[in-house]
């Protein structure tokens, strides 16, 4: 990838797109390619081939989707797959078809069976039954790591797929309705601190465990892998960082500074028990993981706490 070459990055507006795009400036890369949802609807094949018939992109990153949390992956379950699988359809058609040299699809863990061997490598993928909480989404995004192959092996392009385990950092999704644990936690820590309430309260047992990587590690990781031409395969990003919902909820008490208690809502589900991914792949090609929980949590939480009014939009990257 050459620093003169016309790079698109598709949901720049989101955590993973952001970060991307943050990368790829701060590298020196001179020629990149965004577009607002407002200017261009990736969900719409039309203006989607249009766009892409006029700027020839060489590489695209495809980071745009509908994410969410648990909350949201399990009641919005037709948004999930159908936003997921037409944005999916329209920019990889409409990368084959201009000849786009590379394409980078970004997957999720929660790709995985719900009862996966841990950690998770790359040929579990379709070996039992997925976590019903956000299944649609699963498949969605299954769907577009077989389109990748399959384009692959029909049609000779380089499109290759990156999971990465569960990110957070700037530009997150900050709505306690619709994020993920960690932001959430972030949120009614720092509320709870500045109201002096007694308690917060977490979703679940607390017992489930995650992996968490900084999206800036993920950003690395991206243009580490897109710049690998003849790695055509899926790939598992990770931090190999895995704590319990309680630890994390400890953790971000600490960095806050609230000395509250934690209550527990077992009313809410817990999601599937434990999804920890087997970088090995990513990591024997010479990639590792740089910002620990730790450090992560308190940059994350000083972004909030500076861009709080950004934060109240619901998220869709
Ligand atoms: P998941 O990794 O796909 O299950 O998505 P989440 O990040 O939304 O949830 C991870 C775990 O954190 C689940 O066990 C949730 O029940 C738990 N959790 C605890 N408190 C919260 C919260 O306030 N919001 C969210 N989204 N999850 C929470």
């Amino acid at each position: 990838m050459k620093k003169t070459d016309k790079i698109f990055i598709a949901g720049h507006r989101g955590l993973v797109g952001s970060a991307i795009l943050r990368a790829l400036q701060q590298a020196g890369y001179s020629n990149l390619l965004y577009r607002t949802h407002a200017d261009l609807d990736l969900m719409n094949a039309e203006a989607t081939h249009a766009f892409f018939a006029k700027e020839k992109p060489q590489y695209v990153f495809l980071a745009a989707a509908k994410v969410g949390g648990i909350h949201a992956n399990n009641t919005r379950r037709g948004e999930f797959i159908y936003h997921n699988l037409a944005i999916q359809l329209n920019v990889i058609e409409a990368a084959r078809r201009v000849g786009t040299e590379r394409l980078l699809f970004l997957g999720s863990s929660c790709i995985y069976p719900r009862h996966c061997l841990q950690p998770m490598r790359e040929e579990y993928l379709l070996t039992g039954p997925l976590e019903q909480t956000n299944e649609p989404y699963a498949i969605a995004k299954i769907a577009g790591i077989k389109l990748c192959e399959a384009y692959n092996s029909q049609y000779g392009t380089n499109f290759a797929s990156v999971m990465p385990t569960n990110l957070y950092g700037p530009y997150d999704n900050f709505d306690l309705e619709s994020s993920h644990v960690l932001p959430a936690l972030l949120r009614k820590v720092h509320e709870a601190k500045l109201t002096q309430s007694k308690n917060i309260m977490v979703w679940g047992s607390g017992t489930p465990l995650r992996e968490f990587l900084h999206v800036d590690d993920m950003a690395a990781a991206c243009l580490f892998v897109i710049q690998k031409a003849d790695f055509k395969d899926m790939v598992n990003i990770g931090s190999g960082q895995e704590v319990t919902i309680r630890q994390l909820a400890e953790l971000i008490c600490e960095v806050v500074g609230y000395q509250g208690d934690i209550v527990y809502d077992t009313s809410k589900p817990d999601g599937t028990p434990r999804k920890l991914l087997d970088a090995s792949r990513l990591t024997q090609l010479g990639w590792k993981a740089r910002i620990s929980l730790k450090e992560g949590l308190q940059q994350t939480y000083q972004w909030f706490v500076q861009n709080e009014s950004l934060t109240a939009e619901t998220s869709v990257a």
